[in-house]
């Protein structure tokens, strides 16, 4: 049979033209017959919506394209991709081009991840494609494994280091000694945290992605005031240290996981720093990379590594849904849709269940030991390990590490330790993910 082609150009509006739109812009008008031979029609870039079109852009993209009416444009083209973040103009936008019934492409995980349910009830109204492959961890392909080669699979875990200035931060404290405020300056000034690194440090990225992660692994509806989150701020280089005496690293992570059967559980969605075993996988992540560890029923063990920001990776991935979503409109067809069949409850971060280690000051005295162990077996929380680090003058360091504790238990028993009379200073709680 012969493949479908068609001379008429598919129309294309991009809605920004900054770190990533102007990539894939570039990425378009630098490659029309390869991208038609793909598509089976060429695609043609109709009108680049920017705020300051006057500012100065590649040269390579023709002037004329630029304009400030970013919903008009949005309604006419046949696919519409959109590049700005934010939650407004972009959502407005979207609803325009979908209801105009162009296919959608995005990468504004906030959007998702805060007012993804409307976009897809229209997107599914309308009968056309939104796709968002480079929402999560940027140039990898993480999004469509999980929709559609996973499909058959019933996934019960994710743990992804989604974001990568808090990476790159962790790793340069880990591999450096430095504290946390002298990791991010030099990630400022290397480009891989913002003037403002709140989005990042305090967690609210990785918890956007978090949210889109679990939503889709579990089809389900997860919002980002589902997600339990704690940034990086409280960890020390201290902390980075013993993590290592420990043979672990520390790792920002987005964990998503049934608790319970996995037609029948609930599922919990958090973000938080863990210590994760030195030979897992995910500690061998470095700088500023992502990497998304799957467990799945069948398939067992996956994981998804690469670039999770940047211009050109992340325009790659809005390159590879342009063009599927060029193809299935010349084919016909929609893609697979968001599932929401499976209604799971999502437990309150008090309810979630981890391993952790916690690290205390204490008495160096005889008896010491046995008060903490006993306070921990009375609130139900089992002792897996106990280190007794060399004792400072009158202080002993000790590090115990729990089996699986439910938060709430968790918290109630660190609140008693630490009124404990022989106890100078609970030092750190960190949960343990991995192991
Ligand atoms: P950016 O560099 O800040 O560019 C934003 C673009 O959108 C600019 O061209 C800006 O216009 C335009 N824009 C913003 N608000 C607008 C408005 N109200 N009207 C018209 N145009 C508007 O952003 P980016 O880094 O490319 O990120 C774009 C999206 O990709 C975001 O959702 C982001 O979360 C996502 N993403 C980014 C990366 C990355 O590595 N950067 C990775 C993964 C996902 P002006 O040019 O006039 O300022």
């Amino acid at each position: 049979m012969p493949e479908t082609t068609s001379q008429t150009p598919l129309r294309v509006a991009l809605l920004g033209c900054g770190v990533v739109g102007s990539q894939v812009a570039l990425g378009i008008l630098a490659n029309p017959i390869d991208l038609a031979a793909r598509v089976g029609a060429p695609l043609e870039l109709v009108g680049i919506a920017v705020r300051r079109p006057d500012a100065e852009y590649d040269p390579r993209i023709p002037r004329e394209l630029f304009t400030t009416d970013v919903v008009e444009l949005a309604g006419r083209a046949d696919i519409v991709v959109e590049l700005m973040g934010g939650i407004e103009p972009a959502r407005t936008a979207i609803l325009r081009a979908l209801e105009s019934g162009a296919a959608v492409v995005t990468a504004n995980k906030a959007l998702l991840a805060e007012r993804g349910p409307e976009l897809f009830e229209a997107a599914d109204a309308a009968g056309v494609d939104l796709s968002y492959e480079a929402a999560v961890a940027g140039a990898i392909p993480i999004i469509r494994p999980i929709r559609e080669s996973l499909a058959g699979d019933h996934v019960r875990r994710i743990l992804g280091i989604v974001n990568g200035t808090t990476n790159f931060v962790l790793d340069k404290m880990t591999t450096e000694g430095l504290e946390l405020d002298q990791a991010v300056k030099e990630a400022q000034a290397l480009g891989f945290a913002e003037a403002d690194p709140t989005a990042d440090v305090d967690g609210f990225d990785a918890a956007s992605k978090a949210a889109i992660l679990a939503s889709l692994a579990f089809h389900t509806r997860v919002s980002i005031n589902d997600v339990a989150r704690e940034g990086i701020r409280s960890v020390t280089a201290a902390d980075v240290a013993w993590a290592q005496k420990t043979g672990h690293v520390i790792k920002l992570l987005a964990v998503a996981e049934v608790i319970g059967p996995v037609d029948d559980g609930e599922i919990s969605v958090r973000v938080h720093p863990a210590l994760v075993p030195a030979d897992h996988p995910l500690a061998a992540v470095r700088g500023a990379f992502n990497a998304v560890f799957v467990e799945a029923d069948g398939a067992g063990p996956l994981m998804f590594y690469g670039q999770g920001a940047g211009g050109r990776p992340t325009a790659s991935a809005v390159l590879g849904d342009v063009v599927s979503a060029a193809r299935r409109r010349l084919t016909g067809g929609k893609g697979l849709r968001e599932s929401k069949d499976q209604a799971f409850p999502v437990l309150p971060a008090a309810a979630a269940i981890a391993r952790y280690q916690l690290r205390l000051d204490v008495d160096d005295r005889p008896g010491v030991l046995a008060q903490v162990a006993g306070l921990l077996a009375d609130h139900g929380v089992s002792i897996d390990t106990v280190r007794q680090a060399p004792s400072q003058g009158d202080v002993a360091h000790l590090l115990i590490t729990t089996h699986a504790a439910r938060e709430a238990s968790l918290a109630a028993t660190v609140d008693a330790v630490a009124r404990l009379e022989p106890v100078r200073d609970v030092v750190s709680v960190l949960r343990v993910e991995g192991a």
